[in-house]
């Protein structure tokens, strides 16, 4: 092939970078650029809307990120949970329910423990435990704490029927009814220690 038909076909390739659009059955369904506002069909029979050029590009750059942010992104933008039936049976219509769920919680700790330990060591050496002991005891209630990480802590709605609502007090039905919502699984897949709390009310 001759360069400039080389540099086309490049070209070309380039603009056929593949978007995914979630259907509302869950499975992600492979769109194209020119595909943007047309309507295209899952596997599953039902008619998917591609949205416009910019939204793909928009939603490419959420897949991107991380599976906690992306959750928090796609919340904000009104885009989750994006399926429509219960997350439990899978009829429709549900109602909404929440879904507290914990990733992950700073750790908290007391940053004197070492510094209390060595001064306690020297001052039961020069003084001996009469003072060292009322010293240190100030010291302990005293000390500063220092924070370990983040709390990583998420309300998502979940859709979830009537009839279906008391079998999701247990969590390992919740954590199995969640990742019916990939972003979900994502999520769930990065915290597998993740604590899970179906919230009363909708
Ligand atoms: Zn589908
Ligand atoms: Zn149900």
């Amino acid at each position: 092939m001759d360069p400039v038909a080389a540099r086309l076909a490049a070209r070309e390739r380039g603009s056929q970078v593949e978007y995914r659009v979630t259907c509302g059955c869950g499975a992600a369904v492979p769109v194209r650029a020119g595909d943007a506002g047309s309507v295209r069909r899952c596997a599953c029979g039902r008619d998917v809307e591609v949205p416009s050029l910019h939204e793909l590009r928009e939603s490419a750059g959420q897949e991107a990120l991380p599976p906690f942010l992306r959750v928090q992104t796609k919340l904000a933008a009104g885009l989750l949970p994006g399926i429509r039936g219960c997350a439990e049976c899978g009829r429709e219509p549900a109602a909404t329910a929440r879904v507290h769920v914990e990733c992950e919680r700073a750790r908290v700790e007391d940053r004197l423990n070492n510094r209390a330990a060595l001064a306690g060591c020297l001052l039961v050496g020069c003084f001996g435990w009469l003072i060292a002991l009322p010293t240190l005891v100030m010291l302990r209630f005293r000390g500063p704490t220092r924070q370990f990480g983040n709390d990583v802590v998420v309300v998502v709605p979940v859709p979830v029927c009537d009839a279906c609502r008391p079998v999701l007090t247990d969590p390992a039905a919740l954590g199995r009814a969640l990742r019916t919502v990939p972003d979900y699984a994502d999520l769930l897949d990065r915290y597998p220690e993740a604590r899970l709390e179906l919230l009363p009310g909708t």
